[in-house]
């Protein structure tokens, strides 16, 4: 099994960490391609989940996705420095019972942006715009936490301004419909969302499909894939099927595609919509500030991919099959994506990545804002997009070197490019997950699905995590810690 985690901004791997340097060239660990080398399937797999890391981190997703993951940051870290200094250390701080008040405003609040987060990143939600994005439950909460100057947090400040854009741009007419801002495929008995997570899913089932299929990827032992690929279940494959219902003259079935059935040229318009969709008009300078631009229509992927689709329907922007002969053109990819942008109500993208590799190239980007930042990893991925459009569209740029800030290994090890120093890659991946970690201590509700998403494993390797966690992000002092009876 590979999978590539965004939440823990690693890739996770079924070889022990003595397997995986005896497995790479001269030891370099993150040779992975050369780790994989007995297995075609492997290959073909990590393909799949480096696309996803890909299209997380080298299309504005990222960036955007920072904007509510560090309020959200700062919200568990003073919601746990509060709850310490009025109740101690004994974790998690809300236990499944806590009916009080407090906890209930606190909890609203932190499950109204796991909501946006789901409603832009992931598989949706069906609240209404307004209730997703009403203002005053996070109000309620920052009250309760209340230091004078808690609202004028960057982080606060950064994600209020975002929430009031979505709103304010949103059409009264549909603000306070239930399920207003999704998109659905089908008619009203088989209705499927099309979800941003579809959108990415899309993608990468392309990537893989064309890796195994199109460019042939094989090893030298060369074992190949057990089984015929699956199909995605029906909600991580709405967007292909969205795909192919545009297709003109062809009728190609879902399983057709999954199979390598569909023709060269009709897996490059997947690819090339698909990563069109997921390029949000979002960019992060080199020093935290975030530009976000336009309403939902051009910040979720699958309302983009729906308005992209609609714009080809109607003559409007040209099938992406069209750009298929010109596909190594960079130019002529760019300008198809410009055309389609544009006619989304998005000036803004492609200038975006044209600044990001102009940061790139002027400020260069060592290990130190890579130690720094995982969002200077994303400025790598951004520019390597500029200069090879064709690579990152039809292979995810497998070839740019730009990898996971992490690998777990099947026995548990971290190994890291930022550092060679396990303690200090320690450190570094304990601020990188410090979100699921403050999530876990703060609530016994999410205490062990948020410990999965940290992916950090028994009681010292925790308490460890939580003291490191804790002195950067709240300032707490913590002379003693407990877990509460039946958690660990
Ligand atoms: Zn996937």
């Amino acid at each position: 099994m590979i999978t590539y985690d965004h939440r823990n901004q690693s890739i996770h791997i079924a070889y022990t960490f003595d397997e995986l340097l005896h497995a790479s060239q001269a030891g370099d660990p993150f040779n992975l391609w050369a780790a994989f080398g007995a297995s075609t399937e492997d290959q073909i797999k990590y393909r799949h989940e480096h696309a996803h890391f890909v299209s997380y981190n080298a299309t504005g997703l990222a960036e955007f996705h920072a904007v509510f993951l560090d309020y959200r940051l700062f919200l568990l870290a003073m919601a746990t420095k509060h709850l310490i200094s009025k109740r101690g250390a004994v974790f998690p701080l809300l236990l499944e019972e806590a009916q009080d008040i407090e906890a209930k405003t606190i909890r609203r609040a932190i499950s109204q942006v796991l909501s946006q987060e789901a409603f832009l990143f992931g598989y949706g939600s069906s609240k209404s715009i307004a209730d997703l994005f009403a203002w005053e439950i996070q109000q309620e909460a920052l009250e309760i936490l209340s230091t004078p100057l808690l609202n004028l947090n960057p982080n606060v400040l950064r994600y209020r301004s975002v929430v009031r854009q979505i709103l304010f741009t949103t059409s009264p007419a549909i603000v306070h419909l239930a399920d207003g801002g999704s998109i659905y495929l089908g008619d009203a008995n088989s209705r499927l969302r099309l979800s941003s997570r579809a959108v990415m899913e899309g993608y990468a089932v392309t990537i893989e499909v064309v890796s195994e299929h199109i460019k042939h990827v094989r090893t030298s032992l060369d074992v190949q894939r057990a089984q015929p690929k699956r199909l995605p279940g029906a909600l991580d494959r709405a967007a292909i099927d969205f795909f192919l219902d545009l297709l003109p003259d062809r009728e190609i079935a879902p399983e057709s595609f999954a199979n390598g059935n569909a023709g060269a040229d009709v897996y490059w318009a997947a690819s090339l919509m698909m990563f069109a969709a997921l390029q949000v008009p979002v960019l992060e300078d080199l020093s935290g500030l975030t530009i976000v631009m336009g309403s939902l229509k051009q910040l979720s992927p699958a309302h983009r991919l729906a308005s992209i689709a609609r714009g080809i329907e109607k003559g409007q922007i040209d099938h992406p099959l069209a750009t298929y002969n010109q596909r190594e053109n960079a130019e002529a990819v760019l300008d198809w994506l410009n055309r389609c942008h544009e006619y989304i109500g998005d000036p803004w993208s492609i200038k975006f990545y044209q600044y990001t590799q102009e940061m790139v190239v002027t400020h260069g980007i060592g290990m130190d804002a890579l130690k720094r930042s995982s969002h200077a990893l994303s400025k790598l991925a951004r520019a390597s997009f500029l200069d090879q459009p064709y690579h990152v569209v039809s292979e995810a740029g497998i070839l740019t070197q730009i990898s996971p800030r992490y690998i777990r290994t099947a026995d548990n090890r971290l190994v890291s490019r930022l550092s060679s120093d396990e303690r200090e890659a320690f450190v570094l991946y304990v601020f990188d997950t410090a979100v699921h970690i403050f999530e876990a201590i703060l609530d016994a509700e999410s205490w062990s699905t948020s410990w999965e998403k940290a992916a950090l494993y028994g009681p010292e390797e925790r308490k460890s995590a939580i003291l490191i966690a804790c002195k950067r992000y709240c300032d707490a002092e913590i002379s003693e810690m407990r877990f509460a009876n039946g958690f660990s």
